[in-house]
């Protein structure tokens, strides 16, 4: 049995090489803190295996002496899931971003967990392809941290979340076994689908070491508009009659009035369309040929609720336009430490729920601000919440926009997932009965509860 972090750091530098086990503290502190700086932990030691026979040795021996592990990615998850709260031993996945050669024929790849989006996106790009899921985070998150929350992004309402994407995983269970399904064999009905259960485990079932992943055509043919509207309910009826009318839609986002300043303030631009609008759909379509009239025509039947729109066509217009969405996250990230609710609602409701989310928050805490924006061709709701002075926003803020999204019947995680820091709300969305056979599958793959203990489910 090993008695003690040096110990255990020397029989991991056996596995991984002496200069892939850090345990000076300058070296583990960026290991430890979030992407938003909200949630800062400690780890004796980070181990960072290159391969998947090197993932299994050192998970079997963290088993063996029922040592507990964070697996982490890119670091660009935003609840807390990536980081050791509790001591636990940090597990690096990054340096298995291997890259297969592209299957042209199946129209997938398989990719090693820790190659980064933008990587992945590179890769298949060279042969006309394109990965399902896209984020801002691109350039870091990796494969595997997205499988393990099932993100979603900006073209979920074309191609589903990361779980519709993967047809087969290699992953490493807690006892060091390997599991490898990779064949990618579109119709495979030979019993229960692994890739389905560990897309949103979160890294508390197994480690993601590859992903074998579908592969969607590469839409050259683009056009992007930014909507103004007077109001929200103007915006959803809008973003509803495009889903309807359009099939070349492939991003519908939604900004709303405070984000909107916020971004434009911090990208140095003029709000660019309907400078006193309450909503702002950013539009994009893609095809192979080109959508131009057919997104014409569909704005054209949208009647008069349109305040103003702006269109733009070539790459660098349409991604100065995408630099209001896309930079909203950074802009507030600027203003302090946020509390990010990425909730998912009912359109039915959304209005109602645009409107008095931020008087639900200012009862919670006077001196915190509201910032809204998200996915919502599906729906998706990013509540962003920041103190008046940049300090964190008070708890109770938490609780009291996660009830109310509950109250409404919506889902207190629509993306980001459970992590640390929902995982005393969980019960809003799941019954007891739900979570005791969430905890039932956990004991039954994980026995010595070593893998993650601490994030998603509450003892
Ligand atoms: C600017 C910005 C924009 C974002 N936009 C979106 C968005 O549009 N949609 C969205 O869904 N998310 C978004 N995110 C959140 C984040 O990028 C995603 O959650 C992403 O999937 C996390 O990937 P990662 O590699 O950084 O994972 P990490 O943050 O490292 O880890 C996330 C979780 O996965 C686990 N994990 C990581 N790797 C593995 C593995 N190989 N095996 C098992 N478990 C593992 C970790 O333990 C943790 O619980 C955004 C984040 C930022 C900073």
């Amino acid at each position: 049995m090993i008695a003690s972090s040096p110990e255990l750091a020397n029989e991991l530098r056996k596995i991984v090489g002496h200069d892939h086990v850090l345990t000076e503290n300058d070296l583990t502190a960026g290991y430890s803190v979030d992407w938003t700086g909200r949630f800062v932990g400690s780890t004796p030691i980070v181990v960072r295996p290159s391969n998947t026979e090197e993932t299994a040795s050192v998970v079997e021996l963290l088993n063996r002496n029922s040592i507990p592990l964070v697996p982490q990615g890119g670091n660009t998850g935003l609840v807390g899931g990536s980081i050791p709260m509790s001591r636990e031993v940090l597990l690096s996945l990054k340096r298995l971003n291997t890259l297969e050669p592209v299957d042209d024929l199946a129209l997938q790849v398989t990719v090693g967990a820790g190659a980064t989006l933008a990587q992945t996106q590179a890769h298949v790009r060279d042969h006309n392809f394109e990965i399902g899921v896209d984020l801002a985070a691109r350039d870091s998150c990796t494969i595997g941290g997205m499988i393990a929350t099932n993100a979603g992004g900006i073209n979920v309402l074309r191609y589903g979340a990361m779980r519709e994407q993967l047809i087969g995983v290699e992953a490493v269970m807690s006892d060091g076994t390997v599991i490898k399904h990779l064949e990618g064999l579109e119709k495979d009905n030979t019993g229960y689908h692994l890739p389905s259960l560990l897309a949103g485990s979160e890294g508390t079932l197994a480690i993601i070491t590859k992903a074998r992943l579908r592969l969607r055509p590469r839409l050259t043919e683009k056009v992007t508009a930014l909507i103004a509207f007077e109001s929200v309910h103007d915006a959803v009826a809008v973003s509803t009659r495009l889903r309807q009318k359009l099939p070349s839609l492939h991003a519908l986002e939604a900004i709303f009035s405070s984000a909107m300043t916020l971004v434009s303030a911090h990208i140095g631009a003029q709000i660019p369309i309907g400078p006193n609008g309450k909503a702002w759909l950013l539009v994009e379509v893609a095809s192979g040929t080109d959508p131009f009239e057919e997104f014409q025509q569909a704005l054209q039947n949208c009647g008069d609720t349109i305040l103003d729109v702006a269109v733009a066509t070539d790459d660098r217009s349409r991604s100065k336009l995408w630099q209001f969405r896309e930079q909203i996250t950074e802009a507030i990230a600027v203003t302090g430490t946020p509390h990010k609710l990425d909730v998912t609602i009912g359109l039915s409701r959304l209005e109602k729920f645009i409107d008095e989310i931020p008087k639900v928050v200012k009862r919670a805490d006077p001196n915190s601000l509201t910032y809204l924006f998200g996915h919502l061709g599906d729906g998706n709701v990013h509540v962003n919440v920041v103190g008046i002075d940049g300090s964190e926003p008070s708890n109770v803020v938490e609780s009291a926009v996660l009830g109310y999204v509950a109250s409404l019947g919506g889902s207190i995680s629509a993306e980001h997932g459970i992590g640390i820091a929902k995982k005393s709300y969980l019960h809003l969305n799941r019954t007891s009965d739900e979570l005791r056979f969430f905890r039932n599958i956990k004991k039954a793959l994980d026995p010595n509860n070593i893998m993650h203990p601490n994030c998603m489910l509450s003892d």
